[in-house]
């Protein structure tokens, strides 16, 4: 998609604070991060949002909360814990048109977010 920032990101365009990469998902530090650990989890292929996971690419899925875990994992937040947030739509206040998870972490999160 020639005008998403993710994209960008994706195909080196816009540089990145990488966390992890296989073939499928791509993961950085988020640039306004709202915990001491704000990772951004997206797969290099294009999709809006939740709404536009289907049967053809819903497998993407299983590979992000791979990743998620192992992420987790490396960053040393699995003990205390965390959470993972797929922003949608306008109410869901989504800013970027790529699918994308955040995981925050590294302190404790209020509920409800507000
Ligand atoms: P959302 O509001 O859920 O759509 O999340 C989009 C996130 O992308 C926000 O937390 C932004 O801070 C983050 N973001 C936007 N541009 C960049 C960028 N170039 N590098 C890293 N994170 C970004
Ligand atoms: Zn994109």
């Amino acid at each position: 998609m020639p005008n998403c920032i993710f994209c960008k990101i994706i195909n080196g365009e816009i540089p990145c604070s990488k966390v992890y990469e296989d073939e499928k998902v791509l993961a950085f530090n988020d640039i306004n991060p709202e915990a001491p650990i704000h990772v951004l989890v997206i797969p290099k292929q294009h999709i809006e949002s939740v709404l536009d996971l289907n049967q053809d690419n819903i497998s993407i899925t299983v590979d992000i909360f791979n990743a998620i875990n192992k992420i987790a994992k490396e960053l040393g937040i699995d003990k205390d814990g965390f959470r993972v947030v797929a922003n949608t739509g306008v109410n869901g206040n989504q800013t970027v048109a790529h699918l994308h998870y955040h995981i925050l972490g590294g302190r404790s999160l209020q509920w409800p977010p507000g």
